[in-house]
């Protein structure tokens, strides 16, 4: 498994940089690449049923000797006709003229790809062909992988199937315990990789997906049961029961109930010798930063510091303003601390955090991974606030465990989770959530469309622009593509059976059309695949006003405040998750602009379980009860994907290859309870040593990851 890549055959040194690119170093790691998607060429139409849009496939006979001509000068035409029982087609190739020999006078093949019509002859331009040939079944699912420069579908097609035979001795042996494998009818390990790269029937994939899916939830969920039973061991200083009235009169507002009932779950933990290891779930705005404050106040208060790590710059800055405020009035001295400083202001923090002399010490530090350097030392440590849990590896928690021993931990995120699956996918941390919003926040106006729409809501952008106000529209994806005719991997559920989708508009693509269709509008594209300097950039003219309508994937959910901007618009908005688009939504309404979010859906047409989904976001407002109805109706696998562009596949710190697509709680549930039972029973996996390096390999490969 951990043969290198350019030992197989017929890879040298620059197909083994390509891989590198992808992430693809050792046999391994190449099959471990799945899918993107799959072509469904085993659903074979006449000529005559190709519906002249995507691509489709056809059984044909070759009726002409193909013939090779010229024109301008370089380019070879290759054409042949072939045909079947309901018409003939006219097949064109292009400067490959070795297939001459191929397309043999009365030969039968599968050929796949887009059929054009005029008059009553048919055309196909460079189709993918198989040859039929007697008593060799083709397969139904053709696999297409995520590329790079320098490795097409054929070469990674093979060096896949190399790998596997390489590695086919090894691979028989099963990951999982028999009884588990058996209890929840997994197909075996062997069975499943070989029918995710090439599939014999949808049923064989559903049962590899499946058995995939778990085999990563179980990792994953061993990797938190075996931190949770460690950290239960870890001492702290405890902080005592300190009083904090002084910071809960100062403020402007009373605390939600759900905040007071956080901030003593917090004091309880803190007061013990074994440190605090909790998280706090909570909706944008549902304010979280008083009650991290709470805690650093406790410690402060027991003559502790504590300090806070956010995972940007621009965050760390945000929190920096906000506690500050809360505690500088109360003589607390806070400090910044982010790479953009100079050298001799960071030294001056460095000092400020070492000195032993309390009267001379910082006692509460914010910052980004700056706070993990080297120079960083604590002299008297009690708490470590983290943001965003999912954004940081849980090898990071621990170095910043480490410079702060006997410290306590505490955890913020803004994901809106629900219970159930707070339980097991924070595992590790005790959970805390804040499920009540402060009184009298803008309700930001929703409704559901389809393109009949289209007029009326060009219209409305056109009026708030007029108004003065600023316009999001987000799409699922980056640029347009051809793409969008394969089933993509997500596209197949559990049980085999095949999703409807509609064409996806492209951050790109729609931008470009908006531009044409609005030429006095300012309109501009933001995407994950620019460079962060141009993000900003385009980032900035928006928050400035310079831009009307910005045209974006996901990458605008996380962080960005813009209160001008009072209409949302999601195309292809069944393909979000619910939580996904409360998190868009609340891009607007942050200012006094009346604000308005617009789902725009095929599937808002016809009644469908979609449209009941996305009806959801017209009359709950609420981060929290739309997450557990996302629950209840996608499964989890949107919440192990994160939400946002930026961290898709990402849970604390891991990321997933398949189990982000897990469509099933129940499988999410069983594969949880089992490695808890495992634990329990086992608590460093002894007896499973492949099991424990699988593990580990997930836990460690991943803590890199953080931006
Ligand atoms: P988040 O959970 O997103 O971090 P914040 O802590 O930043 O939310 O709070 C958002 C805003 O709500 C802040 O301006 C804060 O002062 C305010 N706020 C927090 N708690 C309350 C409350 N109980 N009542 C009214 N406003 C509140
Ligand atoms: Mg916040």
């Amino acid at each position: 498994m951990s043969t290198d890549i350019g030992r197989l055959y017929g890879i040298g040194n620059a197909k083994k940089a390509a891989y590198a690119k992808l992430g693809i170093y050792t046999v391994e790691d190449i099959i471990a690449h799945y899918p993107r998607g799959y072509e469904d060429r085993g659903n074979v139409k006449l000529l005559c049923d190709a519906d002249g849009q995507g691509k489709s496939s056809h059984i044909l006979v070759v009726a002409t000797e193909p013939r090779v001509s010229t024109v301008k000068g370089r380019m070879s035409l290759l054409k042949f006709r072939a045909y079947d029982e309901s018409g003939v087609c006219e097949i064109t190739f292009f400067n490959q003229n070795y297939l001459k020999s191929v397309f043999s006078l009365g030969s039968e093949f599968r050929f796949y790809g887009k059929v054009e019509k005029k008059g009553n002859r048919y055309y196909m331009s460079s189709p993918a062909y198989e040859p039929i040939l007697d008593g060799i079944e083709l397969p139904p699912l053709v696999s297409l992988y995520h590329l790079t420069e320098g490795i097409t579908q054929k070469q990674i097609t093979k060096d896949i199937r190399a790998a596997m035979t390489l590695t086919a001795a090894a691979e028989s042996k099963e990951l999982l315990p028999e009884e588990i494998r058996k209890k929840y009818k997994l197909c075996y390990g062997s069975f499943a990789l070989r029918n995710i790269h090439s599939p014999d029937s949808f049923a064989s994939l559903a049962a590899a997906k499946r058995r995939l899916i778990f085999e990563e939830l179980f990792t994953f969920a061993l990797g938190i049961s075996m931190a949770r039973s460690k950290n239960e061991a870890v001492r702290a200083i405890p902080c005592g029961e300190q009083d904090i009235s002084s910071l809960i009169s100062s403020l402007p507002y009373e605390l939600t109930g759900a905040q007071k009932r956080v901030i003593e779950d917090i004091k309880k933990d803190m007061a013990r010798n074994i440190a605090m290891n909790r998280i706090i779930v909570g909706d944008v705005g549902s304010g979280k930063t008083v009650c991290a404050a709470a805690a650093m106040l406790i410690a402060v208060l027991s003559g502790r510091q504590a300090a806070l790590m956010a995972p940007t710059e621009i965050l760390a800055r945000q929190h920096y303003k906000d506690i500050s405020e809360l505690l500088a009035p109360l003589g607390i001295r806070c400090e910044l601390l982010v790479g953009a400083m100079t050298t001799a202001e960071k030294r001056r923090v460095h000092k400020g955090l070492a000195e032993a002399d309390e009267s001379k010490r910082i006692s509460v530090v914010i910052g980004t991974q700056a706070l993990l350097s080297d120079g960083v030392e604590f002299a008297c440590p009690g708490l470590v606030v983290t943001d965003e849990q999912h954004r940081f590896g849980v090898g990071q928690r621990a170095t910043l465990a480490k410079k702060n021993e006997l410290s306590h931990m505490l955890v913020m995120s803004a994901t809106p989770i629900p219970r159930t699956l707070a339980l097991t996918v924070y595992g590790d941390l005790d959970v805390s959530v804040i499920d009540e919003m402060p009184k009298g926040r803008q309700r930001v106006d929703t409704f559901v469309v389809d393109e009949s729409y289209r007029e009326r809501l060009d219209g409305f952008i056109k009026k708030q622009v007029r108004e003065g106000g600023q316009v999001y529209i987000v799409c699922p994806a980056v640029e347009d593509s051809e793409e969008d005719d394969d089933l993509s991997i997500e596209d197949i559920d559990l049980e085999g059976n095949i999703r409807p989708s509609s064409p996806l508009r492209s951050a790109v693509g729609f931008s470009a059309e908006l531009a044409e269709k609005f030429p006095n509008l300012r309109v501009e594209f933001l995407h994950g695949k620019m460079k962060s300097q141009q993000k900003d950039a385009v980032m900035k003219e928006f928050s400035e006003g310079n831009v009307d309508v910005l045209v974006s994937t996901t990458v605008i959910e996380v962080g960005v405040n813009v209160p001008n901007a009072c209409l949302m618009i999601v195309e292809n908005a069944d393909r979000f998750g619910l939580s996904q688009l409360h998190q868009l939504r609340g891009r607007v309404g942050r200012g006094k602009r009346k604000s308005y979010c617009v789902l725009v859906s095929d599937a808002a047409t016809e009644e469908s379980a979609a449209k009941d989904r996305l009806n959801v976001m017209r009359t709950c407002y609420d981060g929290y009860t739309i997450a557990e109805r996302d629950l209840e109706m996608r499964g989890p696998g949107d919440f192990l994907r994160g939400g946002s562009e930026a961290s898709l596949r990402q849970s604390g710190g891991v990321r997933f290859r398949l189990a982000s697509l897990c469509d099933d709680m129940g499988l999410m549930k069983c594969a949880f309870d089992e490695a808890r039972a495992l634990v329990a029973s086992d608590p460093s996996l002894d007896s499973y040593p492949e099991l424990r390096e699988t593990v580990d390999r997930m836990f460690t490969l991943d803590t890199g990851t953080i931006n």
